[in-house]
């Protein structure tokens, strides 16, 4: 899965929402999330965010993001 970390908040730019196959994009007040279950691993909205925000879960650090992109996908 990918996951959106705290370099979207007050980014504004929806592009990546946009080319989501899925919709699995999630919009509260001042920044956006991905509910981790419903990203297919495409990766297609990673080079879409001018805020390096979009990140695979690979990559070390990221287990805070994906249960933080988890929990306010099912709020939002
Ligand atoms: Fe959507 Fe693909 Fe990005 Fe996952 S990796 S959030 S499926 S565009």
């Amino acid at each position: 899965t990918y996951i959106v970390n705290d370099n979207c908040i007050m980014c504004k730019y929806t592009d990546c929402v946009e080319v989501c196959p899925v919709d699995c994009f999630y919009e509260g007040e001042n920044m956006l999330v991905i509910h981790p279950d419903e990203c297919i691993d495409c990766g297609v909205c990673e080079p879409e965010c001018p805020a390096d925000a979009i990140r695979p879960d690979t990559e070390p650090g990221t287990e805070f993001w994906v249960e933080f992109n988890r929990k306010y996908a099912e709020q939002w």
